[in-house]
């Protein structure tokens, strides 16, 4: 899996153009299949196996559904959407302030000053802002300006297949025990429609990625880091200004829908430090 991994990054650094035009799509493509493929198996196959669908609590799963599918689909949008890059500061804000030269950096591939924190990216061949990652699955980087997107996309995925996972394994124990399935008794799987033994399976399989993701998202959250100093303490500034650092002065409001709008404390440009008031870095 390693290998794989080394292999698409190197094929990447090399053929950033190449890996750009044909992973994007592929990827972006994936996770939209994958998220109709897992409603509709929920919705119409899943969740009539625990209510009926006449009831009330089949209808507020419907509603839960479409909330957590409108959120993992408008917050890829919106991360993808969202320009992170230096040049998406106005003019007089892509080169330093009196005082700020020493704190930033040169790109010699834009051949332009970067802010703190700023990285270069050889696949979007852009400089971004507080650059954490490139996701080839919203096919862009992730940023200062759209970390709260990424954020959200990542928890919605998570519980999204996380809920998924529960309500199979619901099922599968109206069909057989608990005693049965840890017994492993051979007799209680052969009773199980082929169709849930399946879709059990892909399901086990969906939920540790976003979930994963989701734990680093909390792990970079927890000290204001990126994925590249995720145990820094440089910019911690305590846990719920970090958040805000990330999904804007609205905090917790903005889990409901990425149309909430909720500026950021900066523009990525200046950032605090737990040394420094506002350092002028
Ligand atoms: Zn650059
Ligand atoms: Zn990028």
């Amino acid at each position: 899996m390693c290998f794989i991994w080394d292999c698409t990054k190197s094929f990447a650094r090399r053929h950033p153009k190449c890996f750009v035009g044909f992973f994007h799509p592929f990827t972006v493509l994936f996770v939209l299949g994958c998220t109709v493929f897992f409603v509709g198996l929920q919705m119409f196959y899943v969740v009539p196996e625990l209510f009926k669908t006449d009831t009330l609590m089949y209808k507020l799963a419907w509603i839960a559904a479409i909330f957590i599918t409108y959120n993992i689909l408008g917050n890829m949008l919106a991360c993808h959407l969202t320009d992170t890059s230096v040049g998406s500061l106005p003019k007089d804000r892509q080169i330093p302030e009196p005082g700020e030269e020493p704190m930033w950096d040169f790109c010699d591939v834009c051949e332009k000053p970067m802010p703190p924190r700023s990285w270069h990216c050889v696949l979007c061949n852009r400089c971004i802002l507080k650059r954490d990652h490139h996701c080839i699955f919203t096919a862009t980087c992730i940023g200062h300006n759209n970390q709260r997107y990424f954020f959200w996309f990542t928890f919605y995925l998570a519980l999204g297949t996380g809920v998924a996972l529960t309500t199979h394994m619901l099922v599968v124990l109206q069909y057989c025990s608990y005693f049965d399935l840890v017994t492993r008794n051979i007799d209680s799987y052969r009773r199980l429609p082929s169709w849930l033994y399946l879709n059990l399976f892909v399901t086990m399989y969906a939920f540790p990625a976003p979930a994963a993701a989701i734990v680093v998202q909390f792990l970079a959250l927890r000290l204001n880091g990126t994925l590249h100093d995720l145990y820094s303490k440089t910019y911690d500034l305590g846990i719920r200004k970090n958040f805000k650092m990330i999904v804007g002065e609205r905090g917790l409001w903005t889990f409901l829908s990425p149309s909430i709008k909720s500026p950021l404390p900066h523009d990525g440009t200046k950032w605090e430090t737990k040394d420094t008031d506002i350092s002028e870095c």
